[in-house]
C-alpha cells in the first residue's frame, strides 16, 4: 500500500495510472479466474435454532447481528498502516460507513491491533429490517464474517453437512486454535472412508469462531468451558472445563439434521477467555485459490455493484437456504 500512496503523490502520468489500476487485482496472492468458482453453491442452515434474541426460531434476518461482513476489504483485518483501516465499511445492503467512529476497539486487527468502525451522517440506522444492534455505526473495517451477539454457551448446530476440523484457521487468522475455530468442510454425505483424508471438492469452508468448545491437542478430545462468560483464567480444568463427547469431534461428519449441538458460542480470542465479548463469528471461506478468501453468506443487494468483486474477483451470492434478502429501495 505504501508503494501505491507514494505513486499517488507523484505526477499522475499514464504509467502511474496503469500501476494504480493494477493494484485492484486480487490481494490474496493468486490469480482469480474461472478456477475460483466453487463446484456448487452452498445452501446454509442458520446455525442457531430457538433463541430469545431472535424472538423465536433464528433466521439470517432476525438473528442479532453486531458486525457485518465488510465488502470494502481486500485482506481480512488488514489496513493501510497508520491510517485506521481502509477508511470505510460497506454492508451487504450497500450501505457504507465512511466517517471514522471514535469507538474503535482492540481485536485481531492488523492496524496496530485495532479494528475500526465507521458512521455515516446520512444514515442514522444501518440494516433496517434486520436485527442489527449497532444502529448508526458499522463494525468493523476488514471484517471477513458476520458476528452475532449470542450469549456465552449458546448451542450451535451444523449449518451444512460436512466434516469438522478444529485444525484450520480462518481468513486472516492462520492459527485457528488461538480463536477456537470450528470449521466444516462441506460433504453432502458421510465419506465412506471417513473424514480424515477427505478432499474438499466443494470450494468452501464454513467457520465458527471464538467458541467455548474446542479441540484439546494434548488429549485429542473436544472440551467445553461451562463457566458463565469467563475472563482470563476463570476456565479451570476439571471444574469449568469438561469433556464434551456430544460436541462435534475432530474429523466427525455432521449433518444439518443432527439434533444435538456441534459446539457452543464463547468469547475466546487471541489465546484467552474474554479476549472478545461473547458472540458467534460466522464465516464462509472460498478455498479454491491458494489461500482462503472470505465471502458474505448474505450475498449482495446494494444499488451499486459489489465493491468486493472489484477487489477480490469473487462474486457474493446469498448462501442461506430459503432466505431472500431484504434490500434497500434502489434510487
Ligand atoms: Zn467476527
Amino acid at each position: 500500500m505504501s508503494e501505491n500512496r507514494s505513486l499517488a503523490r507523484s505526477t499522475l502520468c499514464l504509467a502511474a495510472i496503469l500501476v494504480l489500476l493494477g493494484a485492484v487485482t486480487p490481494a490474496h496472492g493468486q490469480a482469480i479466474s474461472d478456477g475460483s468458482k466453487p463446484a456448487s453453491q452452498l445452501s446454509l442452515v442458520f446455525p442457531v435454532k430457538q433463541n430469545t434474541l431472535c424472538k423465536g426460531t433464528c433466521t439470517p434476518a432476525n438473528a442479532p447481528i453486531m458486525t457485518v461482513f465488510d465488502h470494502e476489504m481486500q485482506v481480512a483485518y488488514e489496513c493501510t498502516a497508520g491510517e485506521g483501516g481502509y477508511g470505510s465499511v460497506t454492508a451487504f445492503t450497500g450501505e457504507s460507513g465512511t466517517v471514522k467512529y471514535s469507538g474503535f476497539k482492540s481485536g485481531a486487527g492488523k492496524c496496530n491491533g485495532l479494528l475500526f468502525a465507521y458512521t455515516n451522517p446520512e444514515i442514522t440506522n444501518f440494516l433496517e429490517g434486520y436485527n442489527y444492534d449497532n444502529g448508526g455505526v458499522l463494525y468493523y473495517d476488514g471484517h471477513p464474517g458476520i458476528d452475532y451477539s449470542f450469549a456465552f454457551g449458546t448451542p450451535l448446530y451444523a449449518a451444512v453437512n460436512g466434516c469438522v476440523t478444529y485444525l484450520d484457521g480462518a481468513d486472516g487468522i492462520p492459527l485457528g486454535s488461538r480463536g477456537h475455530v470450528l470449521a466444516i468442510v462441506p460433504q453432502p454425505t458421510k465419506p465412506t472412508g471417513g473424514c480424515a483424508n477427505v478432499v474438499n471438492t466443494s470450494g468452501y469452508r464454513v467457520i465458527y469462531m471464538h467458541l467455548s468448545s474446542y479441540y484439546d491437542s494434548t488429549n485429542g478430545a473436544v472440551m467445553r468451558c461451562t463457566s458463565s462468560d469467563p475472563k482470563g483464567t476463570e476456565c479451570n480444568a476439571g471444574e469449568d472445563i469438561i469433556a464434551c463427547p456430544t460436541c462435534a469431534q475432530q474429523n466427525q461428519w455432521v449433518s444439518t439434521k443432527t439434533a444435538s449441538p456441534i459446539g457452543y458460542t464463547g468469547n475466546f480470542s487471541d489465546d484467552v477467555w474474554g479476549g472478545v465479548p461473547a458472540h458467534l463469528h460466522f464465516e464462509v471461506d472460498n478455498v479454491v485459490g491458494s489461500s482462503p478468501v472470505a465471502v458474505d453468506p448474505y450475498g449482495w443487494c446494494g444499488p451499486q455493484s459489489d465493491p468486493y468483486t472489484a477487489l477480490t474477483g469473487l462474486t457474493n451470492v446469498t448462501l442461506w437456504s430459503g432466505f431472500t434478502l431484504a434490500c434497500p429501495e434502489k434510487p
